[in-house]
């Protein structure tokens, strides 16, 4: 089994003291490659500075989440397309909306969205855009109009940690765009519709995510002392993912690995 985590905060402070093994833990487990997810203009240049040092392991976002769109100045737009000439950002993000915490101002989380969805236009190669790792909650409407504004111009899109309804899930299907799975699915409270609703995305559209350290999935048994999530715990949330669809898990393991390799034109 050689899995691909595509949303790994591996620069969160919690991972200080012992980042390698927790990278070890993780490719023990089966986890081969991992994004390094780069959301804020503090962690982009980290994310980056990290996967150089794995190359063909470990990748990285840059970008700057909603929750941090109030940092998004001209500099930082200009810090942002600096890191994505370098081959080991293979996406622009973690960029989007949020307007179920509100951290920032929503005409902020508008402008800055908008700004980040040009950088991956102008990036574009032979007319496809670089592509995009997006975040939204609670902010489906206006993420659906501002999206369409760059119909037909942007590239390959995935809407990480996906955590709606199943309107919202077919919204993103017709559009053609790739839904991120985390151990939400896990989570007996606020995540039992997705056990339903992960049977409705294609093999080649579906890839699989811990986030963490967040979204400890809540099934893990024995769960670690300090609640912190790890890539390790990865194959955890694709078994359960495949006992959903109702395919074996060498299956969704193979599918999600496929579509991620692809969708991020990984090397290595
Ligand atoms: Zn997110």
């Amino acid at each position: 089994m050689q899995l691909i985590d595509i949303g790994l905060n591996l620069t969160h402070d919690s991972f200080d003291r012992d980042r390698d093994a927790v990278w070890q833990r993780a490719r023990d487990a089966g986890v081969r490659q991992a994004i390094l997810t780069g959301a804020s203009r503090e962690h982009s240049p980290k994310a980056l500075e990290l996967a150089r040092t794995r190359p063909g392991e470990w990748f990285a976002t840059a970008g700057v989440h909603p929750h941090h769109a109030t940092e998004y100045t001209a500099e930082c737009d200009a810090e942002l397309r600096a890191l994505h000439t370098h081959p080991e950002v293979v996406a622009v993000g973690e960029c989007g909306l949020d307007y179920f915490r509100d951290f920032s101002p929503r005409p902020a989380q508008r402008s800055a969205f908008e700004k980040q969805l040009q950088i991956a236009l102008d990036l574009a190669v032979d007319g496809v855009g670089k592509p995009l790792f997006l975040h939204q909650r609670d902010a489906h409407a206006d993420f659906m109009a501002m999206m369409k504004n760059f119909e037909g111009r942007i590239g390959p899109a995935v809407v990480h940690c996906f955590t709606g309804t199943r309107e919202e899930l077919f919204d993103y299907l017709d559009q053609d765009w790739h839904i991120g799975i985390t151990g939400w699915l896990c989570d007996e409270r606020r995540g039992a519709h997705l056990r339903e609703l992960v049977k409705s995305i294609p093999g080649n559209r579906l890839m699989v995510e811990t986030d963490a350290p967040y979204l400890l999935p809540r099934t893990l048994k024995p769960m670690p002392k300090d609640r912190r999530n790890e890539p390790a715990f990865l194959p955890h949330i694709v078994e359960e993912l495949a006992r959903d669809r109702g395919e074996d898990f060498a299956t969704a393991a193979a599918d999600s690995t496929a579509t991620a390799a692809a969708f991020f034109r990984l090397t290595g």
